[in-house]
């Protein structure tokens, strides 16, 4: 796929250089596709017919890339749902099964360096308050360790998102079901809103992601775990492309302890509601007023 962030990066260099005049198809030798997928609008700007167009495009361009058929979801939010998730940290044995896990399903970059969503990081038992001394590259025979406690951390999809308030160019956004999202073809590589979320919860592409063709995940979403490119920030998406289909988030399914849980805050009777109103629960850094949508609590 063409490395289009470097192009729209390109692009604004030169609308601040005032060279506007440079901007001729020839002198960029672009192929039409390219040309076609950097004039495309925001994505939250497309009518249904233009974001039918780039859907059409965009997986022409993947078969063309990996010689697969892949099925691009658009599908909205349900406004009757705001998407809420708990985490049970007497339950979490550090094994990092939910990692692998959202690595396959979301098509990250398998290596130089592998790009994860999800840090699982060890804390010595009773030292919870003291979160800027845990580590996330233990390496132990066997988990849980005695004498340790893990605390798995990605996007907390903020109620009050700092990273979507710094993006220059609006390419990270709150969706009505609380999930925040970014649209790789906008996002210019900045890396503001990695400077501005205090959970590290975004990652960035310095090369160009590679996926064994056979692990690809062609079921994807256009805000989700569609092939990024090389130069754009990416983060959990609460796996938009299941759970906007009915099914649980990977990492959920993937946890073999069930530590995991996920649901609508706005159904009463939805069991992430039975925890918030009936467990202790925390979040994270809350003197921030980021109101996350994750929550920690301890059932044993
Ligand atoms: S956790 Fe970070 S990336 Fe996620 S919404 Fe909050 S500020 Fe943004
Ligand atoms: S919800 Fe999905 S995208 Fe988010 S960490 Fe879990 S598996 Fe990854």
């Amino acid at each position: 796929m063409e490395d289009r962030s470097q192009t729209r990066r390109d692009f604004m260099k030169m609308m601040s250089m005032g060279a506007m005049a440079a901007l001729s198809l020839g002198s960029l030798s672009c192929t039409r596709a390219q040309v076609e997928a950097f004039l495309q609008k925001h994505f939250r700007e497309m009518t249904e017919a233009e974001k039918k167009e780039a859907i059409r495009r965009l997986e022409e361009t993947y078969f063309r890339k990996y010689g697969k058929k892949f099925h691009i979801s658009t599908q909205p939010a349900d406004t009757a749902v705001l998407w809420g998730y708990g985490l049970d940290l007497s339950r979490c044995i550090g094994c990092r099964r939910c990692v692998y896990a959202c690595v396959k399903e979301n098509n990250q970059s398998r290596s130089n360096p592998q790009l994860q969503w999800i840090r699982v990081v060890r804390l010595k038992d009773g030292s919870l308050i003291n979160l800027e001394n845990t580590e996330h590259y233990y390496n132990p025979e066997k988990v849980p360790e005695p004498g340790f406690q893990y605390m798995p951390v990605q996007c907390q999809h903020c109620e009050n998102p700092p990273c979507v308030r710094v993006c220059p160019v609006h390419a990270t956004w709150k969706e009505p079901d609380g999930i925040v999202v970014v649209d790789y073809n906008w996002c210019i590589g900045c890396r503001y809103c990695m400077a501005a979320c205090p959970y590290k919860g975004r990652v960035f592409n310095w090369g160009q992601p590679n996926i064994p063709p056979e692990e690809l995940n062609t079921e994807v979403h256009y805000l989700g775990n569609r092939p990024r490119m090389k130069n754009v920030v990416e983060k959990c998406t609460f796996c938009i492309q299941r759970v906007r289909n009915g099914r649980y988030p990977a990492c959920v399914e993937a946890c073999p302890t069930g530590a995991r849980k996920f649901g609508n805050l706005l159904d009463p009777d939805s069991e992430i509601r039975y925890i918030i109103e009936n467990k202790r629960v925390f979040r994270l850094k809350e003197d921030l007023n980021t109101e996350p949508k994750f929550y920690y609590f301890f059932s044993a």
